[in-house]
């Protein structure tokens, strides 16, 4: 589930909680916050960044794949690596996350820890 940020609209009159920003988890389908959990003090969304999975258009998705294929016909392993590896955090998506750590071998990088990371986050998926 995504991870929100709030602050408090007059961080003077917040508490603790929302004086400072503080996350909180929420459905997408959940109506945002109006008010601080703490104090009920007006609160509004901070929209700078979220957390959560970026969903891109199945255009988008091709593209890259499309690009990544590109520089592994080419050799540039490491360009291909980090574009599938940066791809798939975006999307979660574990097969690319494979094909980049792959592209990091071929290019000559240490992938050992990167290996154990991929199967310490297999829940995610
Ligand atoms: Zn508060």
């Amino acid at each position: 589930m995504p991870i929100y940020e709030y602050e408090a609209v007059d961080p003077k009159k917040g508490c603790k909680r929302c004086r400072k920003r503080f996350e909180t988890i929420q459905a997408i389908s959940d109506p945002p916050l109006a008010a601080c959990p703490s104090c009920g003090q007006k609160v509004r969304k901070v929209i700078s960044w979220c957390r959560a999975a970026v969903v891109e258009t199945p255009e988008e998705h091709l593209r890259v794949e499309r690009q990544i294929a590109e520089y592994e016909r080419e050799g540039m392993w490491s360009h291909a690596a980090e574009l599938a590896d940066k791809h798939s955090e975006k999307t979660k998506d574990r097969e690319l996350k494979m094909r980049a750590l792959d592209d990091y071998k071929k290019a000559g990088y240490d992938t050992d820890s990167m290996e154990s990371y991929v199967s310490s986050n297999n829940d995610t998926g």
